[in-house]
């Protein structure tokens, strides 16, 4: 299953995500600690928007 790491917008397999954080609710998927680490720090800036591509 293929998600959008919320960051970056990079395209991964679910099974690749090395980090994952839980926020609202949903769980949300990373490429790497780093995009995980700046997606904790503000949350919002990147949920807002089209960041999964889909409504
Ligand atoms: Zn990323």
């Amino acid at each position: 299953m293929k998600i959008t790491d919320p960051v970056c917008k990079m395209t991964i397999e679910k099974e690749d995500a090395t980090a994952t954080s839980s926020h609202g609710g949903k769980t949300y998927h990373f490429c790497s600690s780093h995009c995980k680490e700046k997606f904790d720090k503000n949350p919002e800036s990147y949920i807002d928007g089209d960041a999964t591509g889909k409504k």
